[in-house]
């Protein structure tokens, strides 16, 4: 059945995949977004389908749209860009969940959350299952983000028990490809962006620090999973490929895949820093029939062509606007 669908923050990284797969599924899309690190780039493409919709709101504020599902993906994710204004953060995650709820109850809609792993902190428990409460300091640079994301997932769970909503909420692990901004001080995006003009490798601390990178399109095709599971399963579940590398893992393999002549430099450790961190999905398995199938290495190909696309557009430009001035 053909659906009018939400999508809070669908003009980032991953709300511009998951509205580009909700469209090719046939349904209509009503993206929301301020701008603040999605563009306008990340969505031109489907501008021109008439399924498509782009309206200009900051969800810390209400929202009246007639639709019959939402899901909730407003939030900078990348460290520098939720730290740039810490305050923001936690609003969009505590006042934004709270409107986007709000309108969810009225519509009596279900609504899916766009939760994280950061909500387990640096975990004591390794690979980390949904039942671990986390190890958060509640007063760092990371807590705006892990925090507001966790006080989400309260709202979530109460306004299922008290208004008996429809809720949805996935954890969502370490996600890369095409469509992250080249400047988000991610470790991929930093990394490819490096290499590619030969620079220096920055790598925080010593590198031995993990993480588990999922490929876009297959968080998107778990997501939506779990957004179409049978009513009164909540989540939350997680969702990320459980393959785990060390930060000098990763930095080796683009090394060797872009042919790079950058060498590795190490840069202090941010505060707060995960130590370790890989999703076990057990239960997304069992329930969403779901696992990641993209390689880190063919993930990481698709990317770097990604960057180089870009880096070919912004040179385009310069050598244009150099042309003009002569
Ligand atoms: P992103 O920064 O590319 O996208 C977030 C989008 O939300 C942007 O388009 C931004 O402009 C928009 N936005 C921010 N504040 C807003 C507001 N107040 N009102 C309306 N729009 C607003 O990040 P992403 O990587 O696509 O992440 C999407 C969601 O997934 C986020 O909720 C994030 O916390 C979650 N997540 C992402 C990852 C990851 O690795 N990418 C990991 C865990 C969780
Ligand atoms: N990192 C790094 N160099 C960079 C950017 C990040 O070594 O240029 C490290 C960072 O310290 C962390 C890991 O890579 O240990 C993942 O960082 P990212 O910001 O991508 O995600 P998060 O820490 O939120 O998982």
């Amino acid at each position: 059945m053909k659906k009018r669908i939400l999508v809070t923050g669908g003009a980032g990284f991953i709300g511009s995949h998951l509205s580009e797969k909700l469209l090719g599924d046939g349904h209509e899309v009503v993206c929301v977004d301020n701008f603040f690190t999605g563009t306008k780039d990340n969505i031109k493409h489907l501008l021109e389908n008439h399924n498509f919709e782009i309206v200009r709101h900051d969800i810390c504020f209400p929202l009246y749209v007639e639709v019959d599902e939402v899901y909730n993906l407003a939030c900078p994710a990348s460290p520098i860009h939720y730290q740039f204004d810490p305050v923001q953060t936690t609003k969009v995650n505590v006042l934004g969940s709270i409107n986007m709820l709000g309108l969810a109850k009225r519509l009596k809609i279900r609504i899916f959350q766009a939760s994280t792993s950061e909500v387990y902190g640096n975990p004591t428990v390794h690979p980390q299952t949904e039942t671990y409460w986390g190890h958060v300091n509640t007063i760092g640079p990371r807590a705006c983000y892990d925090e507001g994301k966790r006080c989400a997932e309260t709202l979530f769970f109460d306004y299922y028990r008290q208004h008996k909503m429809d809720i949805k909420v996935a954890r969502i692990f370490n996600t890369y490809g095409p469509r992250m901004h080249p400047n988000d001080g991610r470790v991929v995006s930093n990394f490819i962006m490096q290499a590619l003009h030969n620079k220096d490798i920055s790598v925080f601390g010593d590198g031995s620090q993990t993480r588990s990178f999922c490929y876009v399109d297959d968080m998107v095709e778990g997501i939506t999973r779990m957004m179409n599971t049978p009513k009164g399963f909540t989540g939350p579940v997680n969702l990320g490929n459980p393959s785990e590398v060390s930060i000098l893992e990763l930095g080796r393999l683009i090394i060797a895949i872009t042919g790079s002549s950058s060498r590795m430099i190490y840069k202090p450790l941010p505060q707060d820093d995960p130590e370790r961190r890989r999703p076990n999905i057990t239960l997304a398995q069992e329930k969403l029939g779901w696992e990641p199938t993209v390689a880190l290495e063919d993930g990481i190909r698709k990317t770097i062509e990604y960057f180089e696309e870009i880096i070919k557009a912004q040179e385009g430009k310069k050598a244009k606007v150099h042309f003009k001035v002569l």
